[in-house]
């Protein structure tokens, strides 16, 4: 068994130009001496920021000034560039009139905020095949995990059977992811979303790895909320965006208090603090803002809508074209898919080398070839370890035991593309 397969891919790109991104002239020393090109093919995890960001974020540098606070001229400014960046990301995601964009700082974020706004007695469902971003934030609601599907129909009938049940019947969302981040495959958020209204609940679309790869409509796909991240959509890290129906939102208490999140504050005779919150996106975007953050998320927002998305897909089943056939001929190879290895996906495939530890596995690829991939069980325990077919309570993040040979692999290896590979 030998890397090298891995390595012929990366140089062989003939579908269409990448766009440039930051780190395209990174070398790295490998083990073996000397120095190569860094291949990043982790877009999964972050993504560069394009080089179009880096310079817009650049140009507007000089007219640094804190938002929504001064009437000088740059702060006034830099207030046009954050609510105009909020326009931007609302088109960019064709969300509906009366939608609001809140700027939180990452996927993560986004759907911590929207669960400490569920209504109360809200229920949760939830596929237990979700990133931990999506599985996690729900604590203090009334959770359904949901086993995970074996095709698209079956999520849609698994998730229908469960709101049909459930009881008492009340408020209830539905979260879920629109691409996976371990196998890549697209889930059938439409019918999903069908599926929930139809049951009257809602449903929050995890687009942390959709939305880099695909045009993400939320009038389109009759999703209430959607959340991204900025750095896994070309912009810098710090950044993140939950889209959606404001009732929910406007009607919670504010995620952070603060200055900016509050329109009025009165001191009582009893001596206590009245507030008057926020109607608007302000409402949870307490304290002073990542106005640069949001600058560039708009900026890569437009980049994608001018490269078109058609043109980066295609480039990115290419490649992942090419990394199946480099591997096809070895038999230790496993492709992991909940829905078969046919199914569309985005630019994400995740596999195993049976009886090697997919962290040394990885290290390897980094130290001789310069290529730096992602192991371990990617903040999708459940997922992987029901892909792997390995028991639960096995350890199986990064640096766990090897497998001994023919045994399972206990962790995977993740390859992943974007505009800049
Ligand atoms: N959802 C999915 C599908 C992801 O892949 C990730 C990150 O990998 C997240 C959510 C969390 O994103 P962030 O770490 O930017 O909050």
């Amino acid at each position: 068994m030998s890397v090298s397969t891995v390595s012929t891919v990366a140089a062989d790109q003939s579908v269409c130009a990448p766009l440039p991104v930051l780190g395209r002239d990174v070398t790295v020393p490998l083990v073996t001496g000397g120095e190569v090109a860094y291949a990043a093919l982790d877009y999964a995890a972050s993504a560069p920021a394009l080089q179009r960001v880096w310079d817009d974020v650049a140009a507007y540098a000089p007219y640094y000034g804190s938002v929504h606070r001064g009437a000088g001229y740059l702060s006034q400014l830099s207030t046009d560039l954050f609510e105009n960046a909020r326009r931007t990301v609302a088109e960019f995601l064709d969300c509906r009139d009366g939608d609001q964009v809140v700027f939180t700082r990452s996927t993560t974020d986004s759907l911590n905020l929207l669960a400490a706004a569920l209504p109360a007695g809200c229920q949760v469902f939830v596929f237990e095949t979700e990133h931990h971003a999506s599985l996690l934030p729900w604590r203090d609601a009334r959770v359904t995990y949901l086993d995970a599907p074996r095709s698209p129909r079956q999520a849609v009938e698994t998730l229908e059977r469960a709101l049909a049940d459930r009881a008492p019947y009340g408020p209830a969302l539905v979260c879920v992811t629109g691409a996976s981040n371990v196998t890549g495959e697209l889930w059938p958020v439409r019918e999903l979303a069908a599926a929930a209204h139809a049951h009257g609940a809602r449903i929050v679309l995890d687009a942390a790895q959709l939305a880099p790869h695909h045009p993400v409509s939320v009038a389109d796909l009759d999703v209430d909320w959607v959340a991204f991240s900025g750095h896994k959509l070309y912009a810098p890290f710090g950044t993140g965006v939950l889209a959606g129906r404001a009732d929910w939102l406007r009607e919670a208490e504010p995620y952070l208090a603060g200055g900016g999140a509050s329109r009025k504050v009165t001191r009582r005779t009893d001596g206590g603090v009245d507030v008057e919150w926020h109607d608007s996106a302000a409402r949870h975007e307490a304290g002073s803002p990542n106005v640069i953050g949001a600058y560039a998320v708009a900026s890569a927002c437009k980049a994608l809508t001018e490269a078109g998305f058609d043109t980066l897909v295609a480039r990115e089943q290419y490649l992942v074209a090419k990394v199946r056939e480099g591997l096809a001929d070895v038999p230790e190879v496993r492709f992991l898919s909940l829905f078969g290895d046919d199914a569309p996906r985005v630019g994400v495939l995740s596999f195993v080398v049976e009886g090697w530890n997919s962290s040394h596995f990885a290290a390897a690829l980094s130290a001789e070839y310069g290529i730096g991939v992602r192991d371990g069980l990617f903040c999708a325990h459940p997922l992987v370890r029901t892909l792997l077919g390995s028991d639960p309570q096995t350890q199986g993040e990064c640096g766990s035991p090897e497998a001994a040979p023919g045994e399972k692999s206990l962790n995977a290896i993740r390859v992943s593309f974007g505009a800049g590979t």
